[in-house]
């Protein structure tokens, strides 16, 4: 069972215990949240050369009781994004499949990522739902020009066209 660390408030309703609740973040590689009664902590576990090995980060502290700020109090994408740096695993967007190093930025969730290409595609799709408009999007990405998303939006006539071409479709 995947449990919801991601959340200090989900993490809030953890039973304190002995063993770390883990998720995974790529093949070999867990990330785990340790609660104690008092004290709680990140927990990394990785396969190397067949073995796991776990080690708990003892100079950072989870978001639990204080903000997060990156140094000394680290919420779960900054632990991800540290786990990252030190860890070999491939880590991929789940959904265009590239690789941490072929994008500006990973973004973790439970078990998943996305990149900052695929996000703003979906930032895309939500904000212009393809009713009447059309993505240009080639390779799978969305074409930008000067920065800027370039749409192109289907005629009345195009959609009346499309429209017929699938209801004479057999
Ligand atoms: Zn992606």
């Amino acid at each position: 069972m995947a449990f919801a660390i991601h959340d200090a408030e989900l993490r809030a309703r953890l039973e304190p215990r002995a063993k770390p609740y883990f998720v995974r973040i790529a093949d070999g590689l867990h990330l785990g949240y340790r609660k104690g009664k008092a004290v709680s902590r990140w927990v990394i576990r990785e396969r190397r050369r067949g073995a796991y090995q776990t080690r708990t980060l003892r100079q950072v502290q989870p978001d639990d009781q204080f903000p997060a700020d990156g140094v000394g109090v680290l919420n779960f994408q900054q632990v991800v994004e540290k786990m990252m740096s030190e860890s070999n695993s491939k880590i991929r967007c789940s959904f265009c499949g590239k690789s941490r190093h072929e994008v500006a930025k990973l973004v973790a969730g439970p078990g998943v990522f996305i990149c900052d290409g695929c996000i703003t595609l979906c930032q895309l799709y939500i904000d212009h739902p393809a009713e009447d408009a059309k993505l240009l999007i080639e390779d799978g990405k969305a074409v930008l020009k000067d920065g800027e998303p370039v749409f192109v939006p289907f005629s009345k006539a195009e959609l009346r066209q499309r429209k017929e071409m699938l209801a004479a479709d057999p």
